[in-house]
């Protein structure tokens, strides 16, 4: 009786043992007889649109749809490496496409759900890039061109962050903490979700001098990272990846 929730997994076809790893964790929650799974942006490294029909995009769907069928709800949101993700994976996977700020209700806790890049104010030159490609244009535009030049794009945005990839957690701006305050107030939320710094963490807060939370989730390298809301109330928790898969 629990949701569960995960943030950037980044998973590519160049990381078999990371979408191992995704596979055994899906297992896990069945077990477990999990309700939920929220998956808050970056489910994957590059995605280039929902008609992928790579051996490697099929393992991704077929762990969501094997959810599915047991009655676990899937849920996700767009993360700024997948926003490409749209009605086609949700007709493919059997998960439902949330909003960029999600309002969850979980054990009686209301609970705000979101990527996270939103909140990195600071970095004007990715906001400015998140512009771009959340406009309907150029959405339309990334996702008509044909597939072959799609994937070569994906290569090309998979190899940059590999290059960035050792000094990653350093690269992303943190979150503003003012634009953390503003969104807690706009949806009279005390706690927070989120995911994309790769700064694994529970921080407490003061929102209009009411206590509230912000859980950040980490991304998926040595570690697996994950929060559960169950009788225990929120926990943070990790695990060798070793352990899965
Ligand atoms: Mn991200």
């Amino acid at each position: 009786m629990s949701a569960v929730f995960i943030s950037d997994l980044h998973l590519s076809p160049e990381r078999p043992e990371a979408t191992a790893a995704f596979v055994s964790f899906c297992e896990s929650l069945r077990i477990d007889r999990t309700e939920r799974l929220y998956i808050l942006g970056d489910l994957f490294e590059a995605w280039i649109g929902d008609d992928d029909d790579t051996e490697f995009a099929e393992q991704v769907v077929s762990a969501l749809l094997a959810l599915r069928e047991v009655g676990i709800k899937v849920f996700f949101q767009r993360g700024n490496r997948d926003f490409l993700l749209g009605k086609g994976f949700e007709k493919r996977s059997g998960a439902t496409l949330l909003p960029e700020y999600f309002l969850a209700y979980e054990r009686g806790k209301k609970l705000l759900l979101t990527h996270g890049d939103l909140l990195c104010t600071d970095d004007h030159d990715y906001q400015r890039f998140r512009r771009w490609v959340q406009n309907p244009v150029s959405r339309w535009l990334l996702t008509h061109m044909p597939i072959r030049w799609r994937r070569k794009l994906a290569q090309r945005w998979r190899n940059q962050s590999a290059q960035a990839n050792t000094n990653k957690p350093e690269n992303i701006m943190d979150v503003n903490g003012e634009a953390v305050q503003v969104v807690l107030e706009k949806y009279q939320a005390t706690t927070l979700i989120h995911g994309h710094t790769h700064r694994p963490f529970r921080h407490e807060l003061q929102v209009n001098e009411v206590s509230a939370q912000r859980l950040v989730l980490g991304d998926w390298d040595e570690l697996l990272w994950w929060i559960r809301a169950d009788t225990e109330g929120l926990v943070l928790e990790n695990a060798r990846i070793g352990d899965f898969g």
